[in-house]
Parts: C-alpha cells; sequence; structure tokens
C-alpha cells in the first residue's frame, strides 16, 4: 500500500501515521519527494482498511498495490532508481558496459583484458571468481586469488568490479572485493543467498533464472529490497526454450516491461543469451535500442584457449569494433555508451 501525504504535512504527524502502520505489523518505507510524502506499508491489507487512514486530514489517498511485488513495482516508486558504483551511474542516461571474460584465470589474462576493455569504452569490468559450472570437473574459479586479482585490475585501470558470489558463505569476502555482487541465474530463486547479499551495501546484479517468469524474477529482487538493499539492477541473460541452435533465448522484451512494471535498471547480457560470439554484437545493439541501461559482455584475449565460455567470448578487436558502433547508435538514441560517467 502508499499512502499519499498532503504537501507541506508536518513530521509529527509523518512519524504518527509511520508508528501506527508499524504497530499493526506493517514495514515502513519512507519517501519524502519535493512534491509529496509518500508512506509505503508493506504487509496485511485487510488491517489497513480498519485504521480508515483517508479520515486523517493530512492523508490524499491510499493506493493498494496490488501485484505481489511492491518495493520493486513502478507504483511504489514512480521515478526510476539510479544507483551509484564509484563516479558511475547505472539506471541514469548513459548506458554502462560491464565487460570481461568469463573467468578470471591469471594475472595477465585479466590485466590485459582491463586495460583493452577500457579503452574501447567499457567502465566496468566483469569476471568470475567463484564459478557455478554445470559439470563438478569444470574448472571452478580461482576463488580469493580471483578476486585479489580483479582488484588490482580496478587499481590499475579505474574500472569498477561486478563478479559473482554463489554461497553465503563467501559474501563477506566478495563484498570485501566488489563493487557489484553478481547473482547468477541458477541462483536467482537461492532466497537464503538473496537474504544475506540484501544485508550489505553493495549493489546486486540479479540474473534472470534460465526458467524464471517475469514475476518470479521480480519477487526475487523483492526478497533483496524487503531486506533493505534497494541497489538492485535486473540483467536479462537468456531463458531456456526449444531451441537450441543458441545457448538460450535472450528475452529483450523483458527490457521494455521490466522499466513499465519497475523503478529498477536493466542490464543485458548477450553472451550467456546467445551462447555464440558472432550474434553477440547485434544482440547487444538491439538491447540498447530496447532500452536497456547497460550490457555485460565476455571478453577473452584468447577465446580458444578460455577456461570457461570461449565460444561466446569476443575477442579484443571484435569487442572494440562492437564498441564504436554501439556509440553510432546510442548517439543517435541521446544516451552514450562511452564516456567517463
Ligand atoms: C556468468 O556471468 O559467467 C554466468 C555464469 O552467468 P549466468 O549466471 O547468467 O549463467
Ligand atoms: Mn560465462
Amino acid at each position: 500500500m502508499i499512502i499519499v501525504l498532503k504537501r507541506g504535512t508536518a513530521e509529527e504527524q509523518v512519524q504518527e501515521i509511520s508508528e501506527r502502520l508499524s504497530q499493526e505489523g506493517f514495514k515502513i518505507h519512507l519517501s519524502q519527494g519535493v512534491e509529496k510524502i509518500i508512506v509505503g506499508a508493506v504487509g496485511d491489507r485487510s488491517r489497513l482498511e480498519s485504521l480508515d487512514l483517508e479520515a486523517l486530514p493530512w492523508v490524499e489517498k491510499v493506493v493498494p498495490i496490488l501485484a505481489p511485488y511492491k518495493l520493486v513495482s513502478r507504483e511504489f516508486q514512480k521515478e526510476n532508481t539510479v544507483i551509484k558504483v564509484g563516479e558511475h551511474e547505472i539506471g541514469g542516461n548513459k548506458i554502462h558496459v560491464m565487460a570481461g571474460p568469463c573467468s578470471v584465470e591469471s594475472r595477465s589474462q585479466i590485466i590485459e583484458t582491463a586495460h583493452a576493455v577500457k579503452a574501447a569504452g567499457a567502465t566496468f569490468l566483469r569476471g568470475g571468481a567463484f564459478k557455478p559450472r554445470t559439470s563438478p570437473y569444470a574448472f571452478q574459479g580461482l576463488e580469493e586469488e580471483g578476486l585479489k586479482l580483479l582488484a588490482l585490475a580496478r587499481e590499475e585501470t579505474g574500472l569498477q568490479v561486478v563478479t559473482e558470489v554463489v554461497d553465503i558463505r563467501d559474501v563477506e569476502l566478495v563484498a570485501h572485493y566488489a563493487d557489484i555482487l553478481q547473482i547468477g541465474a541458477r541462483n536467482m530463486q537461492n532466497f537464503i543467498l538473496l537474504k544475506e547479499v540484501a544485508k550489505t551495501n553493495k549493489p546486486v546484479l540479479l540474473k534472470r533464472g534460465p526458467s524464471a517468469t517475469l514475476e518470479e524474477w521480480m519477487m526475487a529482487a523483492e526478497y533483496i529490497l524487503d531486506g533493505g538493499n534497494n541497489q538492485v539492477i535486473f540483467c536479462e541473460r537468456g531463458i531456456r526454450t526449444f531451441e537450441n541452435y543458441t545457448r538460450n533465448t535472450l528475452d529483450l522484451s523483458m527490457v521494455p516491461a521490466l522499466h513499465a512494471l519497475s523503478h529498477l535498471p536493466v542490464i543485458v547480457d548477450p553472451s550467456h543469451g546467445t551462447g555464440r560470439w558472432n550474434l553477440v554484437p547485434a544482440m547487444a545493439k538491439a538491447a540498447v535500442a530496447a532500452g536497456a541501461d547497460g550490457l555485460i559482455i565476455e571478453v577473452h584475449p584468447h577465446p580458444e584457449k578460455a577456461m570457461s565460455d570461449g565460444k561466446q567470448s569476443l575477442t579484443i578487436p571484435n569487442f572494440t569494433t562492437m564498441m564504436d558502433e554501439l556509440e553510432s547508435l546510442s548517439t543517435a538514441l541521446g544516451r552514450p555508451v562511452k564516456g567517463a560517467r
């Protein structure tokens, strides 16, 4: 429920209404805009009716939120959420490109990639240190050593770091090194992990589960906001369908759908979304045209030698060309891809 208070409502009255709602078991989220004060109350709707809040002279209206997701919804917050990461803003006008290898493999690999993607216009470095692999025999990541290499690359290039956390036991460790915590597709409904990242003050990149509906995905984000962390970025990375030419089916309709239903930023991962490097640039451009706030792209200096996801990784020259093409498109759309902020 959203309780809209009249302009100029005194602080004590805001307090009073918040306390009354808390006593009735509602969770309160206050939003003090210039125009109006909005009290968001999440809880049992039937209890609200007996409170008769609309009888209070300073209450303008009480608006129920019918969808199961509340804090994530556009009804709850009209303005886009803009997430600050270092000097960057995700969800603002600029489209951010996060690029790097699937996995951090060695010092030279991550440092070379970081310099190259930065030169091409990326603002974030991606790279997995903890890898959720389909096979237990596949490379599982360098773990803390990988996190240290990412931090070193950040120091050398100024790129911010996004990396995945797969286990509640590692949340603190990964949060110590990363600027954005990635929740992978396989963990989208790992509710214990979602509650744990909610306790950090780091932005969370929430990938869509391979078989998750839009509503399930938004409910996963709701867990993080409900846990006290409202810095969530949705990431469409393709879903499982009958098509098997591509690794997943990239569902770009989620970009405008999420923008309509939620105030949170939305980015797209055309690398996992296609599984084929030669399809990545076209789908990256399509994502930007659809209104994505950013892209996350796998880049490797030698994809043929990559320890994971080489087939979908762009070489450095191919990434650089893609960034130039994206810049022409995004300039036409009035949302730059390159540039400092
Ligand atoms: C990744 O980003 O390398 C990854 C494992 O992605 P996803 O969780 O989308 O499969
Ligand atoms: Mn990968």
